[in-house]
């Protein structure tokens, strides 16, 4: 239920920005926690922040015409939505995927203010990508393309201004191409001028593992304090992209089996535990499908085409493909299978009612924002090693991200408990994300 003056924002808010579903859903869940904040803050009404936070400062849309190696052009879509810059420079991936379009992009730059208000670093939120479809082209089809998008983007990016990363469909091989011709346009090694950087040109340690290594992290502070841990739990991963190959990997040194990962074909079921190296070589090396991962693996690794992986009973189910990609029935059937734990390496993959049902059945939910925010963390970290001209070792790294999780991880507990909403990760998030950048925007004058 909406506070009577969050109602009439939120439906200004579906008037303005119409047919825009996925910005709206991001916005509604961000409203629903932060009404008692209103009660104790009345200054945030008195100058229309939460209004303002729901208008992105700019939306960037742009043609990007490529040629693919028949010599055919095709013409795509490229967007940048800078939302939010009041605690940094505008930051947050690309992604291409045919499904990006303006409302996608909106919703994940929503998100990220919030996000990366939590990792108390000094950054701000925005996101960005293409209706672009890397399957199925060429490696040199995927630069062509990425060159054209830089040659449009570099204008609107800068260290101090806007730091763009990766997200589906864009890895370690686009940000590659993607800086390259940056630096070409504007004769400038700009190391920080994007994240997700390969270690011999300005990349961190521990960037490429850091969303799954952090989600992992977070969900063990989640079991922690239901007092139990992943040692001997059946864990669900769902996706086989990077933020799913990560999370198993560190699900796996924390203790836990993942028993089960997917992709947009359908899941694969490995009693055993998913074996890491097969997985990484299938999907990372040679971009195949996941069912060749259970034809090689042989044994009692079975592919099931085109059905929820939510039907895998686990004890934690750790989301990592998509938005909307666990309904409100795959959380019932999670529940009944005896699953106590979520945690969210994508962004809004829980749809609103599989979060209630989540919520009336005493699951620990860590929601995106909070549980998938190490990415972030470690791209403001590649930052701050580019602007001192450093570089931190692996074991640092991961000890730096780890304490990012664990004080996410309090902090929502803490803010949540402060409101009266106790254990309620996703009311922790939004609130404690929430009052930073607004406390931020309040000292700025009216931006
Ligand atoms: P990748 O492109 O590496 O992998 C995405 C995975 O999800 C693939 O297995 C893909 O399968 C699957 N997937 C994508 N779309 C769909 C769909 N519509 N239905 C079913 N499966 C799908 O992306 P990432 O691992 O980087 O990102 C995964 C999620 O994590 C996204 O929500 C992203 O926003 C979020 N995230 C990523 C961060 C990062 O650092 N990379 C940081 C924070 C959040 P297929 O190949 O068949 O499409």
């Amino acid at each position: 239920m909406l506070h009577e003056k969050l109602a009439s924002i939120y439906d200004s808010v579906l008037r303005r920005n119409p047919g825009e579903t996925e910005f709206h859903q991001a916005v509604r869940e961000v409203l629903e926690s932060i009404g008692p904040v209103l009660g104790k803050h009345p200054e945030y009404a008195e100058s229309k922040i939460i209004e303002r936070i729901c208008e992105p400062e700019r939306q960037i849309i742009f043609r990007v015409p490529w040629e693919d190696d028949q010599g055919e052009v095709h013409i795509n879509r490229g967007f940048r939505v800078e939302f939010n810059s009041a605690l940094g420079p505008y930051k947050g991936g690309l992604r291409f995927h045919p499904s990006v379009y303006l409302g996608i992009v909106k919703f994940l730059g929503f998100e990220q203010i919030f996000k990366n208000s939590l990792t108390g670093l000094p950054i701000g939120g925005g996101k960005g990508g293409s209706d672009f479809d890397p399957k199925g082209r060429s490696q040199r089809e995927i630069m062509r393309f990425c060159q054209s998008f830089m040659t449009e983007l570099y204008r609107h990016i800068g260290e101090y201004t806007d730091v763009p990363a990766g997200d589906i469909g864009v890895g370690g091989r686009e940000v590659g191409y993607l800086f390259g011709q940056y630096k070409r346009i504007t004769n400038r090694y700009e190391s920080g001028v994007i994240t997700g950087k390969g270690l011999s040109y300005g990349g961190a340690q521990v960037r490429t593992e850091a969303t799954g290594y952090g989600c992992a992290f977070f969900v063990e502070e989640m079991l922690k304090a239901r007092g139990t841990s992943f040692d001997g739990k059946r864990v669900v991963v769902s996706g086989s992209g990077n933020v799913a190959i990560y999370t198993t990997e560190k699900v796996r040194q924390l203790g836990g089996t993942v028993i089960a990962c997917s992709d947009s074909s359908g899941y694969v079921v490995d009693e055993k535990g998913i074996d890491l190296d097969l997985l990484k070589q299938v999907k990372e090396v040679e971009r195949l499908r996941v069912d060749v991962y259970a034809k090689r693996r042989g044994g009692d690794a079975v592919f099931v085409a085109g059905r929820s992986i939510w039907e895998v009973p686990c004890d934690v189910a750790m989301p990592s493909a998509t938005q909307n990609e666990l309904t409100g029935r795959d959380a019932e059937t999670l529940v009944r299978g005896g699953c106590i734990a979520v945690g969210e390496g994508a962004n809004m993959p829980t749809m609103p009612e599989g979060i209630r049902v989540f919520r009336e059945a005493g699951v620990s939910f860590g929601p995106g924002k909070a549980a998938n925010a190490g990415g972030v963390a470690t791209s403001a970290l590649e930052m701050q090693q580019n602007a001192s001209r450093d570089s931190w070792t692996f074991e640092f790294s991961e000890r730096r991200l780890q304490e990012i999780m664990r004080d996410i991880h309090g902090r929502c507990l803490q803010t949540a408990d402060e409101y009266g909403m106790p254990g309620d990760y996703v009311a922790g998030a939004n609130i404690d994300g929430f009052k930073r950048v607004a406390d931020a925007m309040l000292s700025l004058g009216l931006i």
